[in-house]
């Protein structure tokens, strides 16, 4: 017998992954962490290993696991261009042989289950904020396809294990996210800069800079996916998570520079291909049926994350 609730996390000590266990133990949920180390770190969660409500297993996704649990959250997978470009065929199994697993893992046990999809399903988008009924502009042969399309994938299979079987899913696609736990050498923008920044060297702008992205702060993320996974059985989504307040690439280095004192001067280098031009959620389905929309500004997240950062170096 069990009086807490047993959630699987898989991806548990990535990014996104760590702060979930530590808000899930803070609900009072039994957290099992599941995760192959390809991104994510021990350090990540080095502070839950020990506590009697959290297990680690190192386990790949795209195997097969046998365990009984109550909520599943399917977070495995690289999420940087460098990470999931790395080994493309290993991006697209994770997405998709771990989609398979965790949604058969779900079907035995009649288990609720997330996933952690993203607004890379809208690829190049031509229409600007993205709601979910965009179906998107995806390169299916470009470098960027082997997220892209494993991650579309992964949600036609979530939505055919809801018609076909009838299981309890919630699809939430994510936005840009930042936050402590960002790994340091993954590419991403906000971890590029504020190092830089830190290190007083150049910070590498791709382009011109007018590129724009939408900056979410991980707590507020995070209560997003929990909302998702409390609310009703008719919220299957896809619903997007994200902070719709849209800043240009430029107008971050200039707001990292600013807040980190740093000596630092902006170079441009080539734009990389496929690189979206504009990116910006639109949350208004995520204001109605979960009641959420984020509260951080760029800069107080950007002030915690840069604490963060100046702890590593
Ligand atoms: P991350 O790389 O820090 O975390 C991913 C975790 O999955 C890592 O711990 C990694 O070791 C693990 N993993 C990878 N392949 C695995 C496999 N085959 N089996 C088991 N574990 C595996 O990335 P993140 O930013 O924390 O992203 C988490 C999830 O959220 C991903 O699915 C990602 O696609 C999605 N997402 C993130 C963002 C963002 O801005 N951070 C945006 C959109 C979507
Ligand atoms: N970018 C940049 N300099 C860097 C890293 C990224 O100018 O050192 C740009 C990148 O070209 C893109 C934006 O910042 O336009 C966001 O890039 P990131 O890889 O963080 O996220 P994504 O492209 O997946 O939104």
């Amino acid at each position: 017998m069990h009086d807490r609730k047993r959630v699987l996390v898989t991806g548990g000590a990535g990014f996104l992954g760590s702060h979930l266990c530590e808000r899930l133990l803070a609900d009072g949920a039994d957290v099992l962490c599941a995760d192959n180390f390809f991104t994510g770190t021990k350090d990540n969660i080095a502070a839950l290993i020990g506590q009697p409500h959290f297990e680690l297993l190192r386990h790949d996704v795209t195997f097969p696991l046998y365990v009984e649990v109550d909520e599943i959250y399917n977070l495995a997978c690289p999420a940087s261009p460098v990470h999931y470009q790395f080994d493309p065929v290993q991006t697209t199994k994770t997405s998709v042989h771990g989609a398979i697993n965790m949604l058969g893992l779900a079907k035995r046990t009649r288990a609720k289950i997330f996933q952690a999809s993203t607004s890379e399903v809208y690829g190049d988008p031509e229409v600007h904020p993205q709601s979910e009924d965009y179906r998107g502009n995806v390169n299916p042969i470009g470098p960027r396809a082997c997220y892209d399309e494993g991650k579309r994938c992964a949600e036609t299979l979530f939505f055919d294990y809801y018609r076909q079987h009838g299981l309890n899913i919630r699809v939430a696609r994510i936005f840009n996210t930042y936050g402590p736990r960002m790994q340091p050498n993954d590419g991403r923008v906000v971890s590029n800069f504020i190092l830089q920044a830190l290190k007083g060297e150049a910070i590498t702008l791709f382009g011109d800079g007018a590129q724009s992205r939408a900056f979410c702060y991980v707590d507020d993320l995070i209560d997003g996916f929990v909302r998702l996974m409390a609310a009703p059985d008719d919220v299957t989504g896809p619903i997007n998570l994200g902070n719709p307040v849209e800043f240009t690439i430029r107008a971050l280095a200039e707001m990292v520079i600013e807040l980190t004192g740093s000596k630092s001067v902006i170079e441009t280098r080539p734009l990389p291909v496929d690189d979206p031009v504009q990116r910006c959620p639109d949350i208004a389905l995520a204001h109605e049926r979960l009641d959420w929309h984020p509260s951080i500004a760029l800069e107080d997240g950007l002030k915690k994350t840069i604490t963060y950062f100046k702890g590593l170096i």
